[in-house]
């Protein structure tokens, strides 16, 4: 049977002596200095395994390969898969002990947890043309939010996509007049511009954008604070305005969504297509000299070309780049007997008091998260935080009993996920050129979402611009 600890109290938490606090890390200590460490506080835990994690240690491969691709991370596996389509041969070396980098699900006591609360936008164009959105079951968000101001629960909904939603958006006391005149104009601006129009608009901060664009304050801090500031990873909202009209516009032209065997199964579903000897686990790229990549532990491989889609502090390691500053997280996953809001939307903190920016009942969204009876919550604290799981699960209790009444004091804390390098920070300058060069020298390329943009899509955009740019330089 498995027992947990219920935080009864925010300051009293678990009972001590029964509790054990278990740290995980993915890889031994030292591999990899951005590393997702994440803790769980259980009496008795189960091992949790990784969705879309290959079996085997490894998975070598006998002869040399044309094309070696360090990570296989989103822009990796897209890499790969383009190379597969053009039948060059290639091996994947993975640092991990599964693939899909910052994007895993592991599976825990029946809940489904994804490594840091994430969505797929489904109008992501270079998502559309990679993924067989059918085979993930896509399981969409109401369009909209919820948003905690003024002492309740406020609900901001989308009158394009709500039946009835105009009159209740007009009457809704969320957002002035103006604000919602606004929000109209910004819309059908960004739905006529095109993804390159987008990305060569004059570049500053996203709330210099809101506010030229003429939002009040009060509908910046109750809305686009919390809700960009959860997408973009920033609670100032200084990442560049280039990164924020994208996100916009895929949020006017698609749907919110999470595949129902959880975000794992994105990087599943592009392994799928590759050779089944292609990816090489629990193996670490320790240096790279022109041709010749030098692993953990001595050995070296040789290559054509070799393609680095590591993250941008991993690549630049490598490379021998500046390393990108970054964006950084913390997800609590609870579960609840019973979802706190009635529907299946985003939940924003839109008074600014609090640890939690954001979360969602990922369950009403997709049930598959959670075993029957049960719901799953997944909350976000932007920034890593140097409080303890136990302090800051308190802080997260106390706000949400102050929300939800007393009970949230059942809601049991099931694993929490601290991402120090979750997104490369975009500030405005970071998009300027929007898409940065692949080739960094005769033989070696750089994808990643460093290369694009902080997102699935533009992970998956760099991998496919690294493979034809490899594809075009072998062919000469
Ligand atoms: C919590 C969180 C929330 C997010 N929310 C969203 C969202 O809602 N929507 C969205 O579009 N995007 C979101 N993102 C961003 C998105 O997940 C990333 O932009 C994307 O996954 C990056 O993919 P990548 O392949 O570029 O890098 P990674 O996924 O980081 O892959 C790089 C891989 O390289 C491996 N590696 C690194 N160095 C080495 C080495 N030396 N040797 C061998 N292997 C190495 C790593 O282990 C890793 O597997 C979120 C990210 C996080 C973490």
């Amino acid at each position: 049977m498995i027992r947990r600890a219920y935080w009864s109290d925010p300051w009293t938490s678990i009972p001590r002596g029964k509790a054990q606090l278990s740290n995980h890390r993915l890889r031994q200590p030292g591999d990899l200095p951005h590393d997702i460490h994440f803790t769980h506080i259980c009496l008795e835990h189960r091992v949790a395994a990784s969705v879309g994690a290959l079996p085997g240690e490894s998975r070598g491969m006998t002869t040399s390969p044309d094309v070696l691709i360090v990570g296989a991370g989103l822009a990796g596996l897209a890499c790969g898969r383009h190379l597969a389509d053009a039948q060059v041969s290639f091996q994947i070396i993975e640092a991990a002990d599964g693939i899909g980098g910052r994007v895993r699900t592991d599976e825990f006591d029946g809940f489904l947890l994804d490594r840091g609360f994430q969505v797929l936008l489904t109008a992501y164009p270079e998502a559309q043309r990679t993924l067989d959105y059918h085979a993930l079951e896509l399981k969409k968000f109401t369009p909209g939010a919820f948003s905690w101001f003024a002492g309740r629960m406020n609900k901001l909904v989308d009158p394009w996509r709500t039946p009835g939603g105009w009159s209740e958006a007009l009457r809704s006391d969320f957002g002035g007049f103006l604000d919602k005149l606004r929000i109209l104009r910004l819309r059908s601006r960004l739905r006529s511009s095109s993804i390159d129009q987008i990305f060569k608009h004059p570049e500053r901060s996203t709330r210099d954008a809101l506010v030229s664009a003429g939002f009040s304050e009060e509908f910046i801090h109750r809305f686009f604070r919390p809700f960009f500031g959860g997408i973009l990873l920033d609670g100032e909202l200084k990442s560049s305005s280039r990164m924020f009209e994208f996100v916009f516009k895929m949020l006017s032209e698609g749907d919110i969504a999470v595949p129902a065997r959880g975000m794992g199964a994105i990087p599943a579903q592009l392994a799928s297509h590759l050779p089944a000897d292609s990816i090489r686990l629990n193996t670490h790229a320790e240096s790279l000299h022109e041709n010749e990549l030098t692993l953990t532990g001595g050995e070296s491989l040789r290559a054509r070309a070799i393609v680095v889609a590591a993250d941008g502090p991993g690549a630049a390691h490598l490379v021998g780049e500046a390393e990108p500053a970054s964006r950084s997280v913390t997800c609590f996953y609870f579960s609840a007997d019973e979802p706190p809001v009635p529907h299946p939307m985003l939940v924003l903190n839109g008074d600014g008091a609090g640890p939690v920016n954001n979360f969602a009942v990922i369950s009403q969204i997709a049930p598959s998260y959670a075993p029957a009876g049960k719901s799953l919550v997944s909350v976000s604290v932007l920034g890593t935080q140097q409080l303890t799981d136990q302090q800051l699960g308190g802080f997260i209790i106390a706000q949400m009993k102050n929300w939800f009444g007393t009970v949230a004091s059942s809601w049991c804390h099931l694993k929490s996920y601290r991402i120090p390098h979750a997104q490369p920070q975009q500030l405005p300058g970071a998009l300027e050129p929007p898409q940065r060069a692949v080739r960094v020298r005769p033989g070696i390329y750089l994808c990643g979402d460093h290369r694009d943009n902080a997102s699935i899509d533009g992970a998956m955009l760099s991998g496919r611009r690294a493979a034809e740019a490899v594809l075009a330089d072998l062919s000469r």
